[in-house]
């Protein structure tokens, strides 16, 4: 039996709280399983390391930025480490690089291409408790990657998918997924199962519990996946293959997205090849683009809006500037991104026009919609969001 646990930033946050992690790896590690455990950085780090990486050049060097937002992971890796050998305990600490963990080259959001297994195996068969740190790896030229904000969930995942585990716990602050965030609902309820496909649109709408593209990996390995809190012994939440019960949920939960900001292009000329000229621009920049809204065009021109991730707002700007493809630019970082999730919106009608009514009852005006076979998302003025998931969360009934 393997068993792949992840801890994050507060489950490492203070010393004592590793030293927790430690007695509960050694638990997993006497029932009689390997164990592979994936850390975060302590809570708060990298935001620190990020803000200090920008107070040079708002584009520092990529290379340097992930040798300096790596170090975080490093540090919890080795106090685990240390931890887990000084209760007696045979243990060994890997980087990303040290674990084979080989990436490409986009820095500050690498993709994994491959784990070269060959030395976790040999540690494991040597009986030890393997550490890696998360949200890292190394490219072909050798240098440091990470992963993206919320990476070491991917990297636990993609270890567990590598060594073919039995198991992926995701130790956080919380029970488990619940039908929104718990934070802004009290009354939200945690979900005993969810099927891949929607922890994806939750985690993707904004639910950082998990992050999306673990999720979307998970699924194409099947990792067993299983969300919990590392402050207690409580069932978590399992994240498995949609099954028949499932779809006779309507809504299985509400996202908020704060990470969002909006882009107007006006007066675009209206001809063919424009879109592709703008959003070929932006890809070029790997600038990640959500929703795309055209207007219908008339005397020639129409306008255009879309909305970036509000750390790509910059570079996205610079970027639609020196296109000069619109006559007037407009950015607004001051909306959210609300979303309503469920597979049983597949079977039913209706669901759409819910979320609608229900905003508007509360005098909220939705700037953009996209939708999917199982999503409505609606982008919304920032000062309403909370209340937005609150009178949706309510709406669904998802507390009942
Ligand atoms: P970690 O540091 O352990 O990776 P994160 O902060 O990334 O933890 O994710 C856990 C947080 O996700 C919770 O504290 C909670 O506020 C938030 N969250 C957002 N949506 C949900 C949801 N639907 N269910 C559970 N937690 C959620
Ligand atoms: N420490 C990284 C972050 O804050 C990775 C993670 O916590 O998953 O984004
Ligand atoms: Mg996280």
């Amino acid at each position: 039996m393997l068993i792949v646990q992840k801890f994050g930033g507060t489950s490492v946050g203070t010393l004592e709280r590793i030293e927790a992690v430690a007695n509960r790896v050694i638990e997993t590690k006497n029932s009689d399983a390997d164990v592979v455990v994936v850390v975060s950085a302590m809570s708060g780090v990298t935001n620190q390391l990020v803000e200090y990486s920008e107070y040079f050049s708002k584009h520092p060097d990529g290379v340097a930025t992930d040798m300096l937002l790596s170090s975080g992971e490093q540090v919890t890796t080795a106090l685990l480490t240390i931890a887990l050998n000084a209760k007696g305990y045979a243990c060994v600490g890997m980087t990303g690089a040290m674990a084979g963990i080989i990436t490409d080259d986009i820095h500050t959001k690498a993709r994994i291409e491959r784990i070269e297994t060959a030395r976790l195996k040999a540690e494991l068969k040597a009986g030890k408790i393997v550490v890696v740190a998360g949200f890292q790896g190394i490219d072909e030229k050798g240098n440091i990657t990470t992963l993206g904000r919320g990476g070491s969930d991917l990297s636990a995942v993609a270890l567990a998918g590598a060594l073919d585990a039995d198991l992926c716990e995701i130790f956080t602050d919380v029970d488990g997924v619940y039908t929104t965030d718990p934070r802004i609902e009290k009354k939200a309820k945690k979900l005993e199962k969810i099927s891949y496909d929607e922890m994806l649109e939750l985690a993707s709408a904004g639910a950082k519990v998990l992050q999306n593209r673990s999720v979307e990996l998970a699924k194409k390995l099947n990792v067993k996946l299983i969300t919990r809190s590392s402050f207690n012994h409580n069932e978590g939440t399992l994240i498995a293959k949609e099954d028949d019960n499932m779809e006779a949920v309507l809504v299985s939960g509400i996202a908020l997205d704060k990470n969002q900001a909006r882009v107007t292009l006006r007066g675009v000329v209206d001809k063919p090849g424009i879109a592709a000229e703008i959003f070929t621009a932006l890809a070029h920049e790997n600038i990640n683009v959500d929703m795309i809204i055209q207007n219908v065009g008339h005397d020639g021109t129409t306008n255009l809006g879309f909305t970036v991730p509000q750390n790509e707002l910059e570079l996205a700007k610079e970027t639609m500037q020196k296109l000069s493809a619109a006559k007037h630019i407009e950015f607004d970082d001051a909306i959210v991104k609300v979303s309503v999730i469920g597979v049983g919106m597949k079977s039913h009608s209706g669901v759409a026009c819910l979320a609608f009514e229900t905003l508007a009852k509360e005098g909220i005006n939705i700037q953009m919609i996209s939708t999917s076979e199982i999503k409505i998302s609606m982008i919304v003025d920032q000062k309403y969001g909370e209340l937005a998931v609150r009178v949706l969360h309510d709406a669904y009934k998802l507390d009942k």
